[in-house]
């Protein structure tokens, strides 16, 4: 009964539940609450002292009014439409954001009805990790209330301190059985070792990111970034030298890495938050939490943390309702103005949206589609735009990927360009094309020729200057010779001319080259790349003739390939008696 009263369960001999957001101490007083209080009314709650403004309002006018408030209530044709708080409205001032509407930042937070009981508000509180819940009663606004005053009337209750110093506001989940199944042994030994040993130093470590989000979704990774609250330098360097291990380290970011013999290599950070100082710069960097150092991160989903210190392994840590957003495969932003200070996070929405098969929650969707909008992606570094397309290209579902980015306008944005369904036949075929040449060839092949058949519309001008723009070098530097290649190729019907013209050319990017190219050349091409691959006759051939090694051999060869490509001979038997009777005579 008691735990069901905070979502929780069991059965009759035994029950648990969650709860986010409070200490051991108030969890106390809210069991105490739940055991000994009476359900009462929460109108005593409800607060009516903030600042109220309408949502088409600037952010400079909300500022004047919301004033030494932390927050202001944003309505909307006088019903509630959501929540400021005054760090947003400087944030967003300071990044040039000032005649942007109220609106546009607010957040919706999670609403209550004035009619609630202060048993299902407990239950709500107990849910969310938010300080403020405004009270809204058929969309209308009627206050707020104030998370410290439950906890206060809570703890009116009980006058006990809390029982033990753990970080609060967390919620906390035993993971060391998962991490078991996750990792290979060895890897799993060295994150115990490393755990024991950030002990021995006074550091709590912690794996995050990435890795945690694919332990919790199941898929294999073994890109580890651990993050040390205390000093990751100090770690690596003690560490390293203690067990004779290669490492780098880069003091003045605070990171660095230990490569193992068995080649896996561990990246460290010291926890750290940064300042963004304009949209899309590096940030400035210093020493903080793992809470600060995971609020600054771009989505809920990889805020996860799973620490690794000795008495505390295989404790996952979710500050911000990130295991809820995987469940429920949702991409969400951190807080209103995310990308705004980073306008990289909207590439790398779409990319994780679209690798996991996510959906943008909707107010991180409005905010995305704002930042587009805005231009935003205009001040980002068009070098991490290269990186991050690069990362892009590379991905399982490019092209879910690059649908969503035509979707929500970031290829109109950076390249002025449109997915019609020309283009997304080039980009299926350029996907197969892969595999195929990859067979045939046994070339990498550079994920960027993605790039050529995204711009594959333009004049070579205007081609040229995008892959400058967004330093695509090599592939601006082969542009010319891609399209002269790409011209030859489309109106020769010789096969020894193509021929010489794929010799030439750069094959690396011969993904892309083909799949403009209509199915009858593609035959023609996969025909002259295999014959190449086995000739009909090669050197040994000539020798079991009876001819001596000499120059002409090639002439004899050149000859041979050049009617081999066009079909000349049937068989090997053919081409042998065409060479006694031409050559053999002559010598
Ligand atoms: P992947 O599986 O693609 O490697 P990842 O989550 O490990 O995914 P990384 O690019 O390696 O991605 O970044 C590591 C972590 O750093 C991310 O999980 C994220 O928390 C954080 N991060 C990376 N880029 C940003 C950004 N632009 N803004 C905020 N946080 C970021």
């Amino acid at each position: 009964k008691i735990m069901s009263q905070l979502d929780g369960g069991g059965h009759p001999f035994a029950a648990s539940t969650t709860v986010v957001g409070f200490d051991y101490g108030e969890i106390k007083n809210f069991l105490t609450y739940l055991i000994t209080g009476k359900d009462k009314p929460v109108s005593q709650f409800i607060k009516n002292d903030l600042p109220v403004v309408e949502s088409d309002l600037s952010l400079n006018q909300v500022k004047s009014i919301i004033n030494r408030f932390k927050y202001v209530v944003v309505l909307q044709s006088g019903k509630y439409a959501g929540i400021l708080t005054d760090k947003t409205v400087n944030n967003a001032i300071k990044h040039g954001l000032k005649d942007e509407k109220a609106i546009t930042f607010a957040q919706e937070l999670i609403t209550v009805s004035p009619s609630i009981t202060f048993l299902q508000l407990l239950k709500v509180v107990s849910n969310y990790d938010i300080g403020i819940f405004p009270v809204v009663e058929k969309g209308f606004y009627k206050g707020v209330i104030y998370k410290k005053n439950i906890v206060e009337t809570l703890a009116g209750l009980n006058e006990d301190k809390p029982l033990f110093n753990l970080p609060s506001k967390v919620k906390m989940i035993n993971y060391s059985e998962r991490l078991k199944r996750f990792f290979p042994k060895d890897v799993l030994d060295l994150l115990k070792e490393i755990g024991k040993f950030s002990e021995k130093l006074g550091y709590r470590s912690f794996i995050i990111g990435g890795v945690v989000r694919d332990i919790v979704l199941g898929k294999q990774n073994l890109d580890i970034d651990i993050i040390v609250e205390g000093s990751a330098v100090d770690l690596i360097r003690k560490y390293a030298k203690e067990n004779n291990l290669t490492y780098h380290v880069y003091p003045e970011f605070m990171t660095g890495n230990i490569v193992f013999p068995s080649g896996l290599k561990l990246d460290f950070a010291t926890a750290r938050k940064e300042e963004y100082d304009s949209p899309g710069s590096y940030p400035k960097v210093e020493k903080a939490t793992l809470f600060e150092d995971l609020y600054r991160r771009d989505f809920t989903i990889n805020t996860l943390a799973i620490e690794i210190t000795y008495s505390n392994f295989g404790k996952l840590i979710d500050y911000f309702n990130g295991l809820v957003d995987i469940k429920e495969k949702r991409i969400r932003i951190l807080h209103t103005l995310s990308f705004v200070e980073d306008p990289i996070r909207i590439l790398r929405a779409l990319r994780f949206a679209g690798r996991l098969g996510f959906k943008l929650e909707n107010k991180t969707e409005n905010l995305l589609k704002h930042a587009v909008e805005k231009d935003l992606l205009n001040f980002a570094p068009t070098g991490r735009i290269n990186l991050e397309l690069n990362l892009t290209f590379k991905e399982e579902k490019v092209l879910d990927i690059l649908k969503l980015m035509d979707k929500y306008k970031v290829l109109y944005k950076l390249f002025g360009i449109t997915l019609d369904r020309e283009k997304e036949k080039i980009l299926v075929k350029l996907q197969d094309n892969f595999l195929i040449f990859k067979e045939l060839l046994n070339i990498n092949f550079p994920s960027s020729n993605y790039i050529y058949a995204l711009l594959s519309n333009y004049p070579e001008e205007i081609a040229y200057n995008l892959l400058k723009k967004y330093h695509f070098d090599k592939e601006a530097k082969y542009l010319n010779e891609f399209l002269s290649a790409f011209k030859t190729i489309e109106e020769s019907q010789d096969r020894y001319t193509i021929y010489k013209t794929l010799k030439s050319f750069n094959k690396e990017f011969l993904p892309a080259l083909t799949s403009f190219l209509d199915s009858e050349k593609f035959k023609v091409i996969i025909d002259l790349l295999k014959k190449e691959k086995n000739p009909l006759i090669k050197g040994e051939d000539l020798i079991k003739l009876g001819l001596k090694p000499s120059p002409e051999f090639k002439t004899i060869l050149e000859d041979i390939f050049v009617k081999y490509l066009n079909d000349y001979f049937e068989s090997k038997e053919m081409a042998l008696s065409y060479i006694k009777k031409k050559y053999l005579k002559e010598v």
